[in-house]
This record gives structure tokens, C-alpha cells and sequence, in this order.
């Protein structure tokens, strides 16, 4: 799993690289860990501002991190998708790049799979219609997956990054611009861009009060081009309990629908049942 999920990260990074492109997350596993934040833990934060269940601080008060639900109801899988979006992205978008998937939240919506999108505040400005149309969906919850899109590590697949004193205000502005978009269902949990965070990053993430979403399985669908091999990746990969990682921009990530069609049947076909990222938590919780 760790040599694998190496892997894919180093084809992201390389993909980021051979493309131009600047997002990346997802592919990515962490460049430095924060220590183990361990197990979540068993009393439930006092921030859920909308009510969704969220982990305790970990040690020394630091923003707590969710990879997967370590003891599941059940064969549960969560399948979360990254709206990526950096800040600098506008004239690419405005000269005809497709940053979102409309066809891939209508797969969702045909095969009935409810999921989270981690949005960033930028994506929710250039595709406010979509955004309010996926948050208004009762199959969907948004997460934060920071305004910019920019890293909150020093080293990141060359992103530009967020200067320690700013990382709360960028999550914070994704909020806002979700609010201004009218999302609705907007759970408090936040991914870091490239999935790339340190120590530093989750004391300066404390006073938001948000839960850190990572993952267990990366699908590799960033900048892949064979849709049967990301569906392997996917299906070798899910555990119960499981948070799977890919991404709702066509522009770096074309096989997603294909990949969500073929991957989808067979899973339930195993048994499996697919929640919402919350759902995971909740379950983790209580654990
Ligand atoms: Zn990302």
C-alpha cells in the first residue's frame, strides 16, 4: 500500500511537472508527517458548526487528522473528490480549460453513490452554479480543500505556497466563498493541497476548528490516461472503512466517470456500501 500509494505519488508529481499544471492534489502523499496524531479520539470536538462529527484536537491541541475508520459499520468506502482550482487559474479557465466535471456528478447522481467534494474557494467562484447545485444535493457534502490551492509545506509539486500566517485565512476564505455561492451542506473538514502538511500547518489550522481529511486509497486518476488501470488501483485498494482520493476537473483527471462507473458496480458487487466522509468520522468516533 505505502510502496504503491509512493508511487502514484511520484506520477502525480512527475504529470504536474510534463503538464504545467499546478494541482496535484490527491496524488500526493504527505512530504513530511506530522507525527502520529494517533487514533481519533474518542470525545467529540466542541467546533461542528453545522453539526457533522468531527475529531478532537490531537496532541498538543493540533488540528486532528482522519486517514480512514479504523473499525467500520460494515463494508463502508467513501469515494471523495478533489475540485481543484488554483488562484492563478482564471485566464486558463477563461481560455476554454475545463476545471470542473459535470458528467462525473451526474454518474454520481445516476448510480446514487453519495460522496464529498473537497472545494476549493476558487473553484466555487468560477462554477458557483455547480457548486450550489452539488451542496444542494442531499447525496453530496463540500469540504475544504482551501481557497488557492496553493501548499501549506514549504515543498509541494512545486505549488506556490501559503505563508504560515496565512493558512488560516486561506480556509477560512474558501468558507466565505462557498457562503457566497450558497453552498449548501458545507462539512468542516479540510484537505491540504497535494495532501502536503507538516506540524507547523496543523497548529496554524487549530483556530478553524476543522478536521484534516487525508486518505487511505489514491485512485491515481490525476493526469491518467488509462481508466482500467486507475480502476485497478481503486479496487485492489478499498478496505472497509476506506477514504478514496480522486478528483472532479477534467482538464487533469479524464478517466474519473469512466473509472467511477466501472468501480461503482463492482464494489457493491463485494458488498460494499458507499457513505459520505462524515459518515466515516462519525463511525471513527465512536470507535
Ligand atoms: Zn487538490
Amino acid at each position: 500500500m505505502i510502496s504503491s500509494l509512493r508511487r502514484t505519488a511520484l506520477t502525480c508529481a512527475l504529470g504536474a511537472l510534463a503538464l504545467g499544471a499546478t494541482a496535484c492534489s490527491g496524488g500526493g502523499a504527505e512530504l513530511s508527517h506530522p507525527g502520529r496524531v494517533g487514533r481519533p479520539a474518542a470525545s467529540p470536538s466542541a467546533v461542528a458548526p453545522t453539526g457533522p462529527p468531527t475529531l478532537a484536537p490531537g496532541p498538543a491541541g493540533l488540528t486532528p487528522v482522519f486517514r480512514s475508520a479504523p473499525e467500520p459499520k460494515g463494508r463502508t468506502v467513501a469515494l471523495t473528490f478533489d475540485a481543484d482550482m488554483t488562484a492563478g487559474q482564471g485566464a486558463r479557465a477563461a481560455s476554454g480549460e475545463h476545471f470542473d466535471n459535470p458528467r462525473l456528478i451526474a454518474a454520481l447522481r445516476a448510480l446514487r453513490v453519495p460522496a464529498t467534494v473537497f472545494m476549493t474557494g476558487r473553484w466555487a467562484e468560477q462554477y458557483p452554479v455547480q457548486a450550489r447545485d452539488i451542496g444542494g444535493d442531499p447525496l453530496f457534502e463540500v469540504a475544504n480543500h482551501s481557497y488557492s490551492h496553493y501548499a501549506f509545506t514549504g515543498d509541494c509539486y512545486g505549488l506556490p505556497s501559503v505563508p504560515g500566517g496565512r493558512m488560516r485565512a486561506d480556509v477560512e476564505r474558501a468558507f466565505a466563498a462557498f457562503r457566497r455561492a450558497r453552498v449548501g451542506h458545507v462539512v468542516p473538514y479540510f484537505r491540504f493541497p497535494g495532501g502536503c502538511y507538516d506540524r507547523r500547518a496543523l497548529r496554524a489550522l487549530t483556530p478553524a476548528g476543522v478536521t484534516v481529511v487525508q486518505w487511505d486509497v489514491v485512485s491515481g486518476d490525476a493526469f491518467a490516461t488509462d481508466a482500467d488501470a486507475v480502476t485497478r488501483q481503486v479496487l485492489d485498494g478499498v478496505r472497509p472503512g476506506s477514504v478514496v482520493v480522486m478528483h472532479c476537473t477534467r482538464s487533469a483527471a479524464p478517466t474519473t466517470e469512466r473509472v467511477v462507473r466501472a468501480v461503482v458496480p463492482a464494489l457493491r458487487a463485494k458488498g460494499f456500501r458507499f457513505v459520505r466522509v462524515s459518515e466515516l468520522v462519525g463511525a471513527a468516533r465512536k470507535a
